[in-house]
């Protein structure tokens, strides 16, 4: 049936860092659309040109644009035993078209981690990634070497503090009321981001072994008669 992920959470909450082992121990693939994009903008591919001035200002890429590319990945084969979400959906619109997508697959797990606003800021003005294999940072110096690949650790363009701002407000318009939108499945939970990474990466395993069960039993929730 497959176990499939969705993480969500404000910038700078831990996604990517916790998306990446909770998929590695998996053997799902990772799915980050904010990779995908930065890919198409180094590569000037015509969907890189569109995104680039979008997302160096910190707003969203359009639904259409996004639900596309993702529509396409979850296409591929390597996503039947399930996959880890990071980065989508951000908008209702975008959640919307992801439950349209897996109507036939297993019912999503939706992680929400959450770190206070202050925290946030603090955290993104730090990190540094790696500008070869996007490995995520905390506190790294631009420029030494990553320590997963050895290529150049760099500052996202859009981790400068006037960009956050706007992200972070974008993030309270448009990808908080997701809450709402799943808060009331069997296959949500909240975990506190603001631990150390692994005591997050404990909570986040754990959640998904206990909401594993559910989403196996999505015709339960439609009515099946018992
Ligand atoms: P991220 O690496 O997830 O922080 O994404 C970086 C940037 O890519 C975001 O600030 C947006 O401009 C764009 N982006 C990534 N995912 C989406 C999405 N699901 N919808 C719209 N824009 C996105």
């Amino acid at each position: 049936m497959g176990c499939n992920i969705v993480m969500l959470g404000p910038p700078g909450a831990g996604k990517g860092t916790q998306a990446g082992p909770l998929a590695g121990s998996r053997n799902l693939p990772r799915i980050s659309t904010g990779d995908i994009l930065r890919e198409a903008v180094q590569s000037k591919t015509e969907l890189g040109r569109t995104a680039e001035v979008t997302i160096a200002r910190g707003e969203l890429v359009s639904d259409e644009v996004v639900i596309g590319m993702v529509r396409e990945r979850l296409a591929r084969e390597d996503t039947q035993a399930g996959f880890v979400l990071d980065g989508f959906p951000r908008t209702i619109t975008q959640a919307e078209a992801l439950d349209v997508m897996l109507a036939d697959r297993a019912s999503l797990i939706v992680l929400k981690i959450t770190v206070p606003a202050e925290e946030l800021l603090r955290r993104l003005s730090a990190r540094r990634v790696c500008g070869q294999c996007s490995a995520i940072f905390g506190d790294g110096v631009a420029g030494s070497p990553c320590a997963q690949c050895g290529g150049p650790l760099v500052q996202r363009n859009d981790d400068r503090e006037s960009v956050v701002r706007e992200r972070l407000e974008v993030y309270a318009r448009d990808t908080e009321p997701l809450t709402n939108y799943y808060r009331e499945r069997q296959t949500f939970a909240e975990i506190d981001g603001a631990q150390p990474t692994n005591i997050v990466r404990r909570s986040v395993e754990a959640a998904v072994g206990r909401l594993q069960g559910a989403a196996r039993r999505p015709a339960a929730n439609v009515g099946a008669s018992e």
